[in-house]
């Protein structure tokens, strides 16, 4: 089994590296606020403003905190189940922040997969993909796949009649193995 793994809003926190920034700006946002993909908009923020801001959390990637506890040995399960590919969608200049933050968190995983864009997942030849985009559920339900949706506030309105919802990645690894 291939299992595509995101990293940004599944392995990585990053929207709390950008709302600190965010936040010491422009008018206090909290993370339950942000209720869609493109939240920008609704707080009239630029959107390549937004993707800059992000770009640069990244290279402070230190400061970047996981989305859970133990994310190591949760990962290491994770691959005695299957292939685990790393499948972000990125600015090429981060890539290498990237790779450090998950070494430096000891995330297991057997290749690193950097796309431009993420609809674009959906065409890589992977069985299952964790992601927390509600685009990309979209596109992964289009193209057949099994989507396991890592519950965040951005993806609460997707419909849970073909995606798994879950809460966290121990969650994920039962409904893989479920199925
Ligand atoms: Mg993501």
């Amino acid at each position: 089994m291939k299992i595509a793994l995101d990293v940004d809003g599944v392995l990585a926190d990053v929207i709390m590296s950008w709302l600190n920034y965010s936040n010491s700006i422009r008018p206090e946002i909290a993370k339950h606020q942000i209720t869609s993909w493109e939240f920008w908009n609704e707080f009239k923020i630029d959107r390549y403003d937004f993707y800059t801001e992000l770009s640069s959390c990244w290279k402070n990637w230190m400061t970047i905190p996981t989305t859970e506890k133990n994310l190591s040995s949760i990962t290491k399960s994770l691959t005695d189940i299957g292939q685990v590919d790393i499948v972000t969608a990125r600015e090429r200049s981060t890539d290498s922040f990237v790779k450090s933050w998950l070494d430096h968190h000891n995330i297991e995983y057997d290749n690193y997969v950097s796309v431009i864009d993420g609809p674009m997942k959906a065409d890589l030849d992977y069985d299952v993909f964790i992601d927390d985009s509600p685009l990309n559920a979209e596109q992964f339900l289009k193209n057949n796949k099994k989507v396991i949706l890592y519950s965040q506030p951005w993806n609460q309105h997707v419909s849970e009649n073909k995606i798994h919802r879950v809460s966290n990645l121990s969650e994920a690894i039962e409904k893989i193995k479920l199925n």
